[in-house]
């Protein structure tokens, strides 16, 4: 099932999800596989729970678009263990449609989550997979990657949004 992508502005956005506590249920099962499905329907490489309208800590990421089965991650309950280097690149997100700015992240960073059998693993990832997985654990803590952008461009991009939600273009 595809669900519809929760947009800027819904507090579910800006709160921190609850933790997962029971595996290997069907219901989580499922969600995962909904997740897959909405991010690729969205065209996305990543989508947390709460994009969704679920408050709960789990995220699901391919960065290869759907391209290699062996790229699709689950993460739940994700911690960031480590961050190395930086890396300085645009980025967006599913649920701030059309709007894209420069955000510097780590350029190697690791990850500590379970799986969805409750499984702890840890990965590490360069590049786009490392702004990947701090883009979606950061999101299931209610933290949106423009609080990392100057309170200028912050505020023209509340702006823009605001006028959009006033003319009914925002979802
Ligand atoms: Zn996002």
């Amino acid at each position: 099932m595809v669900y519809p992508i929760v947009r800027f502005g819904n507090p579910v956005l800006e709160r921190e999800a609850d933790n997962i506590t029971e595996f290997d249920t069907p219901d989580l099962h499922k969600l995962v596989e909904d997740m897959f499905e909405s991010m690729y329907a969205a065209k996305g490489v990543g989508l947390a729970a709460p994009q969704i309208g679920i408050s709960k800590k789990i995220a699901v990421i391919d960065c290869s678009n759907g391209e290699n089965p062996n790229d699709k991650l689950v993460l739940i309950n994700p911690q960031i263990l480590k961050s190395e280097g930086k890396q300085v690149g645009e980025e967006g997100c599913l649920s701030i449609p059309t709007f894209r700015e420069q955000v510097r992240r780590g350029k190697r960073v690791t990850v500590r989550a379970q799986n969805a059998l409750g499984e702890e693993f840890e990965i590490t990832g360069e590049d786009l997979l490392a702004r990947a997985l701090v883009h979606e654990t950061e999101h299931l803590l209610g933290r949106l990657y423009i609080t990392h952008l100057s309170n200028l461009k912050r505020e023209v991009m509340k702006r823009k949004i605001r006028k959009l939600q006033r003319d009914g273009e925002w979802g």
